[in-house]
């Protein structure tokens, strides 16, 4: 405002504080959003491309706001994460994801979930005896659920992350390295992580073309997962002309546009059987 102004040391910026109100209203709200039943999964298939089957099915969290509408996660979740309220949602997104999976099954649809972590579940000690816990209530084989970290939480500390990647792992469940490529991991940190999957990061995948850097970078990225032993799969894939240098490449798994947005639970399950028949 005009005071500040005059003194020299604060510059306007248009929206700053439309922002900063936009997010105390959005962090306030988040808490209610859980007993409102604002908060509901969306199911991303990922598709073996050797067998042409859906092994997993990626859970994404939808916040539907009364006033504001649909807000989307990459919104909404570093805010989770800085009032602390992230470990309740985490829960929640575990439990539904879990019901889901049991249902499917229940209908003849054996599926994994993959479900995401943020960076400060990691840090949450009681978690992995939280998640025992709700695999055996829903009666999901541990190897059905798969967790993904991103690779830049799990580098915040490697040492930490290593031991609660074991703890995690301790109840036969897998995990999954999200967004790679993009956390500046080292080969000598990613050797210690005991993960299953590496994901490469869409930012990669969407536009890759024969010859371009992307495609340079999926390519080796596909080889270095596979010298490790992990399963590799290309997340983001939008167009044909991908899905064929992935299959060039022998990518593991793909999702993406092509093949289906994010489906509600029922949705998911109509559209594996038409995919399989
Ligand atoms: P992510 O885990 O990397 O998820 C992939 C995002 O890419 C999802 O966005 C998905 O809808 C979108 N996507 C899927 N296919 C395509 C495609 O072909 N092209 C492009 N451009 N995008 C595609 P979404 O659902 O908006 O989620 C954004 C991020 O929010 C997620 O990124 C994840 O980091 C976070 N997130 C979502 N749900 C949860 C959750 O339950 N817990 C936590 N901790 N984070 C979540
Ligand atoms: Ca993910
Ligand atoms: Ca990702
Ligand atoms: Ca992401």
């Amino acid at each position: 405002d005009a005071k500040q102004a005059r003194s020299g040391v604060a510059v306007y910026e248009p929206g700053r504080d439309e922002v900063h109100l936009r997010q105390l209203t959005l962090m306030g709200d988040l808490r209610q959003s859980l007993v409102r039943g604002q908060l509901s999964l969306r199911f991303q298939p990922k598709v073996d491309l050797a067998t042409r089957q859906v092994k997993h099915a990626e859970a994404l969290l939808r916040w539907r706001h009364d006033d504001l509408g649909a807000i989307p996660p990459d919104e909404f979740i570093p805010l989770a994460e800085r009032s602390g309220f992230v470990h309740e949602l985490t829960r929640f997104v575990l439990e539904q994801a879990l019901q889901q999976n049991s249902l499917w099954r229940e209908q003849g649809l054996d599926l994994g979930v993959a479900v995401n972590l943020s960076a400060m579940d990691l840090m949450d000690a009681d978690l992995p005896d939280f998640i025992q816990a709700c695999l055996r209530r829903h009666r999901v084989p541990p190897p059905r659920l798969i967790l993904e970290v991103t690779e830049s939480a799990l580098m915040r500390d490697v040492d930490y992350a290593v031991r609660m990647l074991h703890r995690l792992r301790a109840s036969g469940l897998r995990l999954a390295i999200d967004d790679f490529g993009t956390g500046y991991s080292s080969l000598a940190q990613l050797k210690r992580l005991p993960v299953d999957e590496l994901k490469i990061d869409k930012s990669f995948v969407t536009q890759m073309t024969e010859g371009s850097d992307d495609a340079v970078i999926v390519r080796s990225t596909i080889e270095l997962g596979h010298n490790m032993g992990l399963s590799v799969i290309a997340e983001g894939v939008e167009n044909d002309s991908s899905l064929v240098l992935l299959e060039r490449y022998r990518c593991d798994m793909v999702q993406g546009y092509l093949f289906s947005a994010p489906l509600e639970g029922g949705a998911l399950m109509d559209w594996c059987r038409n995919f399989a028949g």
